[in-house]
């Protein structure tokens, strides 16, 4: 059985990046009828962000990945949170000392004591090996039997290459000499993340390892790890980063954008997920648009690509766009709701006002400054009226309007259809062209250059008095 993890580190945020090892993490395992599951890595305590695994557990369930365990949830690999699972840790690190892949250091760590840089030491070529490593068993009995503090340093052979396969990135091999001896365990009992993820993949039965490519170094130091366990290697299928510009990681630290911010911007959580598995993933066809359904079924690691994706936001913001149009005008009004305030006035047919949104707007957000004009008239320049292309100015808008607000002066129903009706009559009554007519309507309705929907539909929605106070606003 396919299994794999999410196993986030709760420092705040959800990063775009994390966010998407998640989904093609839950993707590979439901696309081949496996088990996803969710486990906190937070054995860093310094970078432990407080609320932060809530903003995990949230993210995941509004974008729809149902993991099978996990910390809120159980499951048969439990605890699936790393700080619960600290006896675990200093088990397997003895059982490791015991098979010569690590050994205790005594060394103060603030003093970096007994680390020797062995680039300098022709006879020793591995990275920070500590004399520890040299220690007689003796003398490590009596240290520990003194309470001694120490860690656990990885025991990296001296000679050799470590290789390994991973799906996307193919065979990559190390030089041992390359390889530091990082610490395994730390003085106060707590794995470093080198270690945890070793002993919790094996331990959790995780086929395939999925996560960042700035992992891709330090794989072969665990799997050195698997090796002296005698465990089996899992699958790695490490994923490129994705990048701002050709040149630019995308990064939280530096301002872009976490999946809260597009939330709360109003992007779709459907868009995001959908856009983001296309960052790395191809599904060769030219269809772009795919449910988290759909691609539970057709996911595949053959599409997974290894050069970096360039998140484009405005591409995310084309089909989000998209994704609004797809929906029904109840859903969408349902979303629209809570970006109208009550910024729309009395009187004011809400319905009618999202039907004209759908059509135009990208993200949700856009919503406010593209209806403030429906609770009060803003000031405008006489010169908005003017607009070369409609072949209007000043003299024949003003004319125009005039006669514009003549005819809808007379008119019985208030409605599209009439309203339509009578502005054509005005239209060829006057010889003009549409928009000299159509354009100093929207203008004087909305006070605004452009504004969601035409002055017809305009019309409509503000109601005859609005509309006819509007226009008298215009002419005078
Ligand atoms: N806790 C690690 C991180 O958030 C996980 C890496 C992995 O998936 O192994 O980067």
């Amino acid at each position: 059985e396919v299994r794999t993890r999410f196993a986030p580190s709760p420092t705040g945020y959800m990063h775009i990046g994390n966010l998407r090892t998640a989904i093609y993490e839950y993707l590979i395992a439901k696309s081949q009828d496996g088990k996803f599951l969710l486990r906190v890595e937070d054995t860093d305590q310094a970078r432990f962000v407080e609320g932060a695994v809530e903003v995990i557990l949230k993210t995941l369930n509004i974008v729809g990945l149902k993991y099978d365990e996990g910390p809120d949830i159980g499951g048969p690999y439990g605890p699936y949170v790393q700080s619960q699972r600290r006896s675990i840790y200093k088990e397997y690190a003895d059982k490791l000392v015991e098979l010569k892949g690590a050994y205790y250091c005594f060394c103060s760590k603030e003093r970096g004591e007994g680390l020797e840089n062995s680039s300098q030491s022709a006879a020793a070529p591995t990275k920070h090996h500590c004399q520890c490593k040299h220690l007689k068993s003796a003398e490590i009995s009596e240290k520990l039997s003194n309470n001694e503090s120490y860690v656990v340093r990885q025991w990296i052979p001296e000679e050799g290459t470590t290789e390994f396969h991973d799906l996307v990135y193919g065979t990559v091999s190390v030089a041992n000499s390359e390889l530091d001896e990082g610490v395994l365990l730390k003085s106060d009992g707590l794995p470093t993340y080198n270690f945890a993820n070793v002993v919790d993949d094996h331990l959790m039965e995780i086929t395939h390892v999925v996560r960042g490519s700035e992992y891709l170094s330090s794989t072969p130091k665990y799997n050195l790890l698997y090796k002296s366990f005698d465990w089996d290697i899992p699958e790695y299928i490490h994923l490129p980063p994705i990048m701002k510009t050709a040149e630019k990681k995308l990064s939280k630290r530096e301002g872009d954008a976490s999946f809260e911010d597009f939330i709360s911007q109003g992007y779709l959580p459907e868009a995001i997920v959908n856009y983001i598995v296309l960052l790395g993933w191809n599904p060769g066809t030219n269809e772009e648009f795919f449910t988290l359904q759909e691609l539970e079924k057709l996911f595949n690691v053959e599409g997974l690509s290894k050069s970096p994706a360039i998140f484009d936001v405005n591409k995310l913001k084309w089909m989000n766009g998209e994704y609004l149009r797809r929906l029904s005008l109840e859903e969408f009004n349902a979303l629209a709701l809570p970006y109208y305030q009550d910024a729309l006035g009395a009187g004011i047919d809400v319905q009618k006002v999202s039907a004209l949104l759908q059509k135009r707007i990208e993200i949700l957000k856009e919503i406010p400054e593209k209806i403030d004009f429906f609770k009060s008239l803003p000031d405008y320049d006489i010169n908005l009226f003017v607009h070369k292309k409609m072949k209007t100015d000043v003299v024949n808008s003003l004319s125009n309007l005039k006669a514009a607000r003549e005819a809808l002066t007379a008119l019985e129903n208030w409605d599209l259809s009439e309203l339509e009706e009578s502005l054509a009559d005005v239209i060829s009554q006057l010889g003009v062209k549409n928009g000299q007519v159509l354009w100093p309507l929207r203008t004087a309705l909305s006070g605004k250059e452009s504004s969601p929907g035409g002055g017809v539909e305009l019309a409509e929605i503000l109601g005859k008095t609005e509309t006819l106070r509007r226009l008298d606003i215009g002419i005078s």
